[in-house]
């Protein structure tokens, strides 16, 4: 068998947006895909959109360790191993620093950054066991320290924090392990809006060309547009 046809991928937040269309290239390509979603409902209605039965649909919510602990244990109660962990969900808080409550700040740290934390804390352990696995951190430009980018505050200070998970986590595992962070770019999406110049199948590209690297493929890097752009 192919090997890469037995692959099995989880994309969080995956019911709308970056998030769906990565499921849709990936079941594309031939791996079997899981769906996340925080509310099961909507990611029933997004995967029937697809209409492919190699896509599972799973509730997770990102920002609860428990949530996020009972998605694992049903899966492995069915067997299912998760090789591809794609960490999209995300929040777009618009808030200038100094118009910022702490509140928001807790929030988009919990989704952007604590999500990531939780699943890669779920699934990376037996990607190493079996030596096998990618992880991809859908980042953002205006994350990158060296971007000049004015961002919306949280927004980019939990983006950067996603980046330096993204180099912790890579480090911390073997490089069969591969852990990238990519930006899709200003996409058409709820987040990005109706003027975003990117669509969606662009902006997803990155994300799937990542979770489908070769063995011989980066690791520790930031990805836009397949190509590596500075942290
Ligand atoms: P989107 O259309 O707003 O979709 C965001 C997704 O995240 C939704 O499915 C949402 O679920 C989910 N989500 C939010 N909180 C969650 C939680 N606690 N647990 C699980 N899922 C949760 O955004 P998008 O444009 O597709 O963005 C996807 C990723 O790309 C984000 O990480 C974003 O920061 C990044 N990005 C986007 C752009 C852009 O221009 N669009 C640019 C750079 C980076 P609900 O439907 O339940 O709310």
């Amino acid at each position: 068998m192919n090997r890469e046809l037995s692959r099995t991928a989880l994309v969080t937040g995956a019911n709308r947006g970056i998030g769906l269309e990565t499921v849709r290239q990936l079941d594309r390509a031939g791996l079997d895909v899981v769906l996340a979603a925080r509310d099961v409902a909507r990611g029933r209605a997004a995967a029937r959109t697809l209409g492919s039965p190699r896509i599972r649909v799973e509730e997770l919510d990102v920002t609860d360790a428990k949530s996020v602990a009972e998605c694992a244990e049903r899966l492995a109660d069915d067997d299912v191993t998760v090789d591809v962990l794609v960490n999209n969900a995300g929040i777009y808080p618009t808030d200038s620093f100094f118009s910022l409550d702490e509140d928001t700040v807790r929030r988009a740290l919990d989704v952007n950054l604590m999500g990531a934390f939780h699943t890669c804390r779920a699934f990376c352990p037996d990607m190493v066991r079996r030596g096998y696995g990618r992880v991809v951190n859908v980042s953002s430009g205006l994350g990158a320290l060296t971007g000049n980018v004015p961002s919306p505050a949280a927004y980019g200070i939990t983006k950067a924090a996603l980046n330096a998970l993204t180099l912790v986590m890579s480090a911390a595992v073997p490089g069969t392990v591969k852990v990238n962070a990519a930006c899709p770019g200003w996409v058409r999406t709820d987040m990005g809006g109706g003027g975003a110049p990117t669509s969606v199948e662009r902006g997803a590209d990155t994300v799937a060309w990542l979770a489908r690297l070769p063995d011989s493929g980066p690791t520790g890097g930031f990805f836009r547009n397949r190509r590596r752009i500075e942290w």
